[in-house]
């Protein structure tokens, strides 16, 4: 099995692959958080360009809102909302 990838190669693959985020399958977007996550890598910004509960990459058609300093989107396939600050 191939995992000896270092820390500075698994953030350069996961910023490769953000960079195409909309045309990722939720499959691949979960192996893609496994895989920062079992390398203590933050997704930090990258958390909010995909659906949290299913998955999905966000299309940019979801419903925003913003409410008390906090922006939340409602995902268009599974009905989960995500919230976070706006800074
Ligand atoms: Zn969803």
């Amino acid at each position: 099995m191939k995992n000896k990838q270092s820390k500075k190669e698994v953030e350069k693959e996961i910023n490769e692959f953000f960079k195409n985020i909309k045309n990722k399958t939720p499959k691949k977007i979960k192996k893609i958080k496994k895989l920062a996550m079992s390398k203590n890598i933050a997704l930090k910004e990258k958390r909010k360009l995909f659906c949290k509960k299913c998955f999905t990459p966000y299309s940019g058609k979801e419903k925003v809102r913003i409410k008390n300093g906090k922006k939340s989107i409602e995902c268009l396939k599974c009905g989960g909302v995500g919230r976070w600050k706006i800074n």
